[in-house]
C-alpha cells in the first residue's frame, strides 16, 4: 500500500481508479466503503482512500478544531483492508490558491432544508472539495455512505449536472450492536449521551412503524420527534422526505415514490445524524 501526500506521486492511472473520500478518524462503516470500493475496482482496479480534513465544510471553527486526527492508525486499518493507496494532501496540494472559486450548488443543496439549514456553508465546501478531490485524483467511481443521505445526493446530482464521467456509488450505514449509527464524533459522546445516543435509531424505527400502523408522513414526523424528545435529544430536525429530492409538498406522491426518514440533533452538544428508507 502507497501513502502518499500529493496526486503528482499517484501511480500512473493503467487502470481505473475508486476514490473512497474521508476525514478521517476511521471506523467500520468507513472500512466497509473500502470493500465496496474494491468490490467495485474489480482485479485490475486501484482503490484510492482519502484522508483530508476540509476546513471549508465546517462552519464552526471549534468542530473543525477538535475533530479527530489518527492518521497513523488510520494507514494501519487501511492496510488491513486492502486499500492500495492512502492520499492524504495537506491543505495546500488540495487549495493551492486559498479555497476555489464556488461550485455552484445543486438544489438538493438548498431546497430541503435539512442540513443546509442547520449548517449554512457546509455544502459549498463538501461540493468543493469533492470536486477538488475528483480532478486531483481522476477516478472513475468513487464511494459515499449512505449515513450522510443529503451529502450523497448532493454529490450525485453535482456529478450528473457536471458531467464529471465519476459513477457514485453508494455504501449502507454501518451501526453499532444497538442501532447508533458509526460516526468519528460518538467518541465526543459521554457515557452517558452514548447511553441515550441509539435514540436516533429508534426514532427512524418508530416512524417505519407508523407507516406500517398506517400513518402518513406528518404522524410519522410526530413519532420521531417524540422518542427523540424523551430521549432528550436537542432536535435539529426529523422529516420525512422524497429520498431523492428531499423536499415533500402538497403534490409529493408519497405512497408511490421512495421516502426517506431522515434526523439529526444534539446530544451534549455532538450532533449526530442518521436516517432509513420509510
Ligand atoms: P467522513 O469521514 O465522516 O467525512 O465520512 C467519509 C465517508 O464515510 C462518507 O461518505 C460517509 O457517508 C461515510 N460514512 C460515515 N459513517 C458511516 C457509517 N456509519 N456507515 C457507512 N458509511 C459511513
Amino acid at each position: 500500500m502507497q501513502v502518499v501526500q500529493r496526486a503528482e506521486q499517484l501511480a500512473p492511472a493503467a487502470s481505473q481508479r475508486v476514490l473512497v473520500p474521508t476525514m478521517g478518524a476511521l471506523h467500520a462503516g468507513h472500512l466497509s466503503l473500502v470493500r465496496k470500493a474494491t468490490e467495485a475496482a474489480g482485479e485490475e482496479g486501484v482503490v484510492v482512500v482519502s484522508v483530508f480534513v476540509n476546513p471549508t465544510q465546517f462552519n464552526d471553527p471549534a468542530d473543525l478544531e477538535r475533530y479527530p486526527r489518527t492518521l497513523e492508525a488510520d494507514v494501519e486499518a487501511l492496510r488491513e483492508v486492502g486499500a492500495d493507496v492512502v492520499f492524504a494532501p495537506p491543505v495546500e496540494e488540495v487549495y493551492p490558491d486559498g479555497p476555489l472559486t464556488e461550485v455552484p450548488l445543486p438544489p438538493v443543496a438548498t431546497e430541503p432544508k435539512l442540513e443546509d439549514a442547520h449548517r449554512p456553508g457546509h455544502f459549498a465546501g463538501v461540493c468543493q472539495v469533492v470536486a477538488r478531490l475528483f480532478e486531483l485524483v481522476r477516478p472513475a467511481k468513487a464511494v459515499f455512505g449512505e449515513k450522510d443521505w443529503q451529502q450523497l445526493r448532493v454529490v450525485e446530482a453535482m456529478s450528473e449536472r457536471d458531467g464529471l464521467g465519476v459513477e457514485i456509488v453508494a455504501g449502507p450505514t454501518v451501526r453499532e450492536r444497538d442501532g447508533l449509527a458509526m460516526s468519528s464524533r460518538n467518541t465526543h459522546l459521554s457515557s452517558e449521551g452514548r447511553r441515550r445516543a441509539p435514540a436516533l435509531f429508534a426514532a427512524l424505527r418508530e416512524a417505519s412503524l407508523a407507516k406500517l400502523a398506517g400513518a402518513g408522513p406528518d404522524e410519522a414526523e410526530g413519532a420521531m420527534r417524540r422518542v427523540l424528545g424523551e430521549a432528550g435529544v436537542e432536535i435539529d430536525y426529523a422529516a420525512v422526505r422524497d429520498a431523492r429530492t428531499l423536499v415533500r409538498d402538497a403534490s409529493t406522491d408519497w405512497r408511490g415514490s421512495p421516502m426517506r426518514s431522515i434526523l439529526a440533533g444534539r446530544i451534549d452538544g455532538v450532533r449526530l445524524l442518521d436516517n432509513a428508507p420509510w
